[in-house]
């Protein structure tokens, strides 16, 4: 049996953001292999004079051919390494104000990926089960080791296996959603955001079951809503919506396209008493375009739209989209209106993501001032070192 581990020579003058911490070494930035490369390898990246940079873990079928996580050379990606990486990640949300206070209802994202130094894990906390997503093939070799850490670091009554649509194709990781420890809740969680009840569902909800990252804005969006008609597009099961009500909102009309989630939105505003809001079934954009055309008008709108650009190429595309539903909503709010705007697309910049704002008012013909930008909820940390990770904008904008 061989000793020597695999290794990874980078091309001369490509190792800058890898010494800095950026855990994707994409083809391109590669030089030889040597030793076998086979999914999940564990292999040393090196420089071209053959220098120590890190720790990585293989997939030849992905576009991000290694991503490292450990950077010191004494430090192989094990059990200890996994069990500190896993327990510093939980000790940062326990640190947090009012994140991850040991509540029976709370939720909360306890590791996220490339900002907790696990790339391509994200473990998500629901009033006592564990949601757990795998983005890499690589990590996925090591799911029973971090299930069984898991299980040591917070005993929850379950861990249930989400996967993202699209990880196939992107990773050759063929997997499906399933319980890997304990039990399945019988029916929907309801967990408690912003003192508001809401019911998700462990086993069918979209990404892991609730949009988490949402939280701080909601909360603040809603500071801007008393007295205000408002309008929520995309609004899944109610997020925005309940607490736009909460904060004074005149009314609040919710939109997707979703029917299960239309449904367990009329359900958290009754579970909650909140009856100043209606909910509609139906597509943002041709929707939007009929609330103009019979001429209703509002003064609050919040955009927060799926993620339009999964690759590179279709960030133009992307960009288009978020303008034509930017420009529906400049068009449906009143002189002074507040319209918050989201994107999720890690693709589009907060410099793109502005540079749309301002063609969107110059052809709705309305002055928009950017009041606050603002990211993902703290437990989403963004990670210095990849700027990827910044990948939730919230604009808080007036518009003339
Ligand atoms: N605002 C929500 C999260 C929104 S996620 C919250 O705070 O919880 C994006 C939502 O957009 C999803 O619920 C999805 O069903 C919906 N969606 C996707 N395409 C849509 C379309 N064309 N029209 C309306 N809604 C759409």
């Amino acid at each position: 049996m061989s000793t020597n581990p695999a290794r990874i020579i980078l091309k001369d003058k490509r190792d800058a953001p890898f010494r800095r911490g950026h855990p994707w070494v994409f083809s391109g930035a590669i030089e030889k292999t040597e030793g076998e490369i086979t999914p999940g390898t564990e292999a040393a990246v090196v420089d071209r004079r053959g220098d120590f940079i890190a720790w990585g873990l293989c997939n030849p079928n992905s576009q991000i051919t290694v991503r490292l996580y450990s950077w010191n050379s004494k430090e192989k990606i094990d059990e200890r390494f996994l069990r500190e990486r896993l327990s510093n990640a939980v000790a940062l949300r326990k640190s947090l104000p009012a994140v991850f206070t040991g509540r029976e209802s709370e939720a909360a994202r306890l590791v996220f990926s490339e900002s907790d130094g696990i790339s391509g894990l994200i473990v998500d906390y629901y009033a006592g089960y564990l949601a757990l997503q795998l983005t890499s093939l690589a990590l996925s070799f090591k799911l029973d080791l971090i299930t069984k850490l898991l299980q040591e670091l917070l005993k929850p009554k379950g861990i249930y296996l989400r996967t993202e649509k699209g990880i196939r194709e992107l990773e050759g990781l063929e997997i499906s959603d399933k319980l890997l420890s304990g039990g399945r809740p019988e029916g929907p969680i309801v967990i408690r955001e912003n003192e508001i009840a809401f019911e998700m569902n462990l086993t069918e909800g979209h990404k892991t079951g609730f949009y988490l990252d949402q939280r701080d804005n909601r909360k603040r969006a809603a500071e801007f809503a008393r007295g205000r008609r408002a309008l929520d597009v995309c609004c899944y099961t109610g997020g925005f919506t309940l607490n736009l009500a909460k904060g004074g909102a005149e009314s609040v009309t919710g939109i997707d396209s979703s029917a299960v989630a239309v449904e367990a939105a009329v359900r958290n505003a009754q579970r909650n008493k909140i009856t100043n809001v209606e909910f509609v079934k139906g597509d943002a954009f041709a929707s939007m375009e009929k609330l103009l055309e019979e001429k209703n008008q509002y003064g609050l709108i919040v955009l927060d739209p799926p993620r339009f650009a999964q690759k590179s190429k279709g960030l133009s595309q992307a960009l288009k989209g978020y303008a034509g539903l930017n420009g529906l909503a400049a068009r449906l709010l009143t002189p002074g209106g507040i319209l918050v705007t989201c994107s999720c697309s890690g693709r589009v910049t907060r410099e793109e993501f502005r540079g749309m704002l301002s063609e969107v008012s110059q052809s709705a013909g309305r002055r928009i001032e950017i009041l606050e930008e603002r990211g993902a909820a703290p437990d989403h940390p963004v990670s210095a070192a990849c700027p990827e990770s910044d990948y939730l904008k919230c604009f808080i904008c007036y518009v003339e």
